[in-house]
């Protein structure tokens, strides 16, 4: 396998102390390197070192300097804002792990205000953290969230956050022989030295242990209603996979749901191209409907997709066709669990936006008709 150039950055840094890979690399010479997802832009290359292992390079100012191996430590505003969406998309037990600049206390990385759906309101709402990190219980962080909309409900989570420690999950080792009075000093000095320097960046590792409401298995009641029957369990299934942490099973559930409701998906689309009076958009899908396979007729859609539909220049029919197109993922259940995740709401949005929008117009219609018809010159 290692007889040629690994096809992304993270196989390049598994490949570096692989002999094969230093023998290639020592006898080709640089290579390119395909850059980290957090510094895209830029370009990478992998170079040999003598005897030692090739090193990974990036182009800056017109040099090349080392490039650091891990992503940069994150803010503590864009760790909050991920912590925030882990909380609430992510079901139990599926960990998350971030690299973040050391924060004083580990509840800090909760996020003051998180944004999800809330039941009274029906629609997704602001909510402020109420008793952030109020307690511990059984070692464990307990937080709350309150609708400030409705000012009613609650979101809790019971979370664990551990410090993961720089070279591999273990703590310190004990030493295996008893230090002598004057090595004991010496540890004490270099570990009083290395706490004056306090680290720029620390692995933390969370994971929810319970939540109320509870993660639900049941998909959402309106989008329940449109799928088949076989769909329906196969959707419960995703969920139910989901909320074990079994990233695999799950994306695998909701991949078979996407490919067999692909048709009602692009109706659904095509009531929206319709809804805006939009014939050419409405002409392509009928085309991509036509396509002889779930995955071509998803490719088509993506290229006909009305632009209300489109989030922030993100197109959901875009996301599910490469994430139900994309190969097996080396079984990583931590990568699957994100896939299914993305999958799950880029589906769900389709036939929540489109619902929401048109039904929202259809009430305007009513409304305005009404009126037109009661400011009628006689009345
Ligand atoms: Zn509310």
């Amino acid at each position: 396998m290692a007889s040629s150039i690994p096809q992304s950055f993270h196989e390049v840094v598994a490949s570096l102390e692989i002999q094969a890979f230093i023998d290639l690399v020592n006898r080709l010479g640089s290579q390119p390197c395909p850059a980290p997802p957090w510094d895209s832009d830029r370009t990478y290359r992998v170079s040999p070192v003598g005897e030692g292992y090739p090193v990974i390079e990036r182009l800056a100012g017109g040099t090349w300097e080392k490039a650091g191996l891990e992503p940069p430590p994150l803010t503590l505003a864009a760790a909050r804002k991920l912590v925030g969406e882990f909380l609430v998309t992510r079901p139990l037990y599926s960990p998350l792990r971030l690299v973040a600049s050391p924060v004083a206390d580990r509840k800090f990385l909760l996020p003051p205000i998180i944004r999800r759906p809330c039941s009274d309101c029906r629609e997704d709402t602001n909510w402020q953290a109420e008793e952030r990190g109020g307690g511990w219980a059984a070692g464990f962080i307990a937080a709350a969230w309150k609708c400030l909309q409705c000012g009613g409900c609650k979101f809790a989570v019971w979370i664990d956050i551990e410090q993961v420690a720089e070279d591999d999950e273990s703590v310190e080792p004990e030493p295996a022989e008893p230090l002598s009075k004057v090595a004991a000093l010496a540890e004490r000095v270099r570990k009083v030295k290395e706490a004056k320097e306090p680290p720029r960046a620390e692995t933390y590792e969370l994971t929810k242990v319970g939540q109320w409401e509870p993660w639900s298995i049941r998909p959402d009641a309106a989008l329940e209603k449109e799928l088949e029957a076989t769909d329906r369990a196969l959707y419960r299934k995703a969920l139910m996979n989901m909320s074990q942490g079994y990233g695999l099973g799950a994306l695998a559930y909701f991949r078979r749901v996407v490919e067999n409701e692909t048709g009602r998906l692009l109706d659904v689309v095509a009531e929206l191209a319709k809804d805006e009076g939009d014939e050419g958009l409405l002409a392509e899908l009928e085309k991509a409907k036509k396509g002889h396979n779930a995955d071509e007729r998803l490719r088509l859609a993506a290229n006909a997709t009305p632009a209300s539909l489109k989030i922030g220049g993100v197109n959901p029919l875009k996301t599910i066709h490469s994430i139900t197109s994309g190969g097996v993922h080396n079984g990583d259940e931590a990568a699957c669990m994100g896939l299914a995740t993305e999958l799950r709401a880029a589906f769900e949005y389709v036939f929540r936006h489109v619902r929401d929008v048109t039904g929202q117009r259809a009430e305007l219609r009513r409304v305005l008709t009404k009126r037109r018809a009661q400011s009628k010159p006689d009345v």
